[in-house]
């Protein structure tokens, strides 16, 4: 293990760092973050060290994915501590672009896939899923990885990447790892830093109303229904406003048409959710018994 990882500030940096392990063969794992490094980021990087024999993480506050008003400046930012936690993982390399690195001046070439971002969030963020789909790519080539992985919490994102690589033809592996949550079941995320206490203890009202209606469609619900009732449940829990609560097939994310889940059908429930100003997201899976 590493006592301290090799930090690239610089494409070229990376470049040179990564060359000496290309040419001894090893095989490249790849962590994209945004910093403010949580478990759930660490399970991540635990992944993509089990699957490869070196792991870069990166760390880049990626401003194309943030709309104006939206939190860019305020985005937590923890450099010090993140590359402490990395260090303590043993990760290998971390990569902290610049943002000249990542938008040369004058950049013009975007990546978009299209009709998935723009659905669910992709509705309410339209900037979104092109941004995230635009650094993805980019970092993708910067680091040219064998694996990829990336959080189920962000499962459109997960769905949208996934279907990039296929289209472009990228030889990269991704693979999905688990949400991982507080004991209270509230999905760990860099932006529950905004949430009061007040707020935080209401937060796990989301985990909860997407865990019981799992369970309802599980058992044979009508999926109208219980989509209803957890909307009024978690509006109940002091959530001032949903920016959707839905129930979508896997691979497309298009909203069910069917009442109920066929026998062997896999679906999966999204929601996102204003809690005061911060907006949280969460996911769950669904399978027919
Ligand atoms: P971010 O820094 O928010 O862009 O996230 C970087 C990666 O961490 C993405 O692949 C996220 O899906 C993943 N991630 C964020 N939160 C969690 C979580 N609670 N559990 C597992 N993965 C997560």
């Amino acid at each position: 293990m590493k006592a301290s990882p090799d930090l690239a500030r610089s494409l070229t940096e990376l470049r040179a760092i990564l060359k000496l392990h290309r040419d001894a063969g090893l095989k490249i794992g790849f962590v994209p973050t945004m910093g403010a490094l949580h478990d759930g980021h660490l399970s991540l990087v635990e992944r993509a060290q089990a699957q490869s024999d070196v792991t870069v993480v990166s760390i880049f506050v990626n401003p194309t994915q943030f709309a104006p008003g939206e939190d860019l400046e305020s985005y937590p930012r923890t450099e010090a501590q993140d590359i402490a936690r990395l260090a303590a993982l043993g990760t290998d390399i971390v990569y902290l672009p610049r943002a000249e690195d990542m938008y040369p001046d004058g950049s013009k070439t975007n990546v978009r896939v299209e009709e998935m971002s723009d659905l669910l969030d992709g509705v309410h963020r339209p900037h979104f899923f092109y941004g995230v789909a635009t650094v993805v790519a980019r970092l993708f080539i910067h680091v040219q990885p064998d694996v990829a992985v990336f959080g189920e919490k962000d499962f459109q994102q997960l769905q949208i990447i996934r279907r990039m690589v296929r289209d472009l033809g990228f030889a990269i592996d991704i693979i999905g790892g688990a949400t991982i949550r507080d004991c209270d079941g509230l999905a760990q995320s860099s932006r529950n830093a905004y949430l009061s206490g007040e707020e935080r203890r209401r937060s796990n009202a989301l985990s909860a109303a997407l865990h019981r209606a799992v369970c309802r469609i599980e058992a044979g619900g009508a999926i109208d229904l219980v989509r209803a009732e957890a909307e009024t449940t978690l509006l109940a829990a002091g959530f001032e406003r949903l920016d959707y609560i839905s129930i979508v097939d896997p691979e497309r994310l298009q909203t069910l048409s069917a009442d109920r889940l066929a026998p062997g059908q896999e679906a999966r429930i999204l929601a996102a959710a204003w809690m005061g100003g911060t907006r949280l997201i969460d996911n769950m899976a669904i399978a027919q018994r």
